[in-house]
């Protein structure tokens, strides 16, 4: 649980300083797979979290964990719960 949150708070601060332990390009990797993937959801995230970076992600959150996709792609300590990265 102590990791998860960690995981979560390093997301968001990498979405805002736009840097961090993942590089964009790989953030870039993730949201493609996440942009396919069944379990995207859109929500109403666009509003607080625009992504222009990564638009194809930008509003959607994770149907399965719950977390917003343009944090999440950002995270090295957030994993994909369904293991596709
Ligand atoms: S984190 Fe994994 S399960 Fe969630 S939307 Fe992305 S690829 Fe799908």
């Amino acid at each position: 649980m102590k990791n998860n949150i960690r995981a979560i708070i390093e997301g968001w601060s990498n979405y805002f300083q736009g840097s961090g332990a993942v590089a964009l390009a790989q953030a870039s990797e993730r949201a493609t797979i996440c942009a396919a993937c069944p379990d995207a959801k859109y929500g109403k995230h666009a509003a607080i979290l625009p992504d222009a970076q990564l638009g194809e992600i930008q509003g959607h959150y994770c149907g399965v964990c719950k977390c917003p996709l343009s944090t999440a792609v950002r995270s090295s300590g957030y994993h994909c719960p369904k293991n596709k990265w």
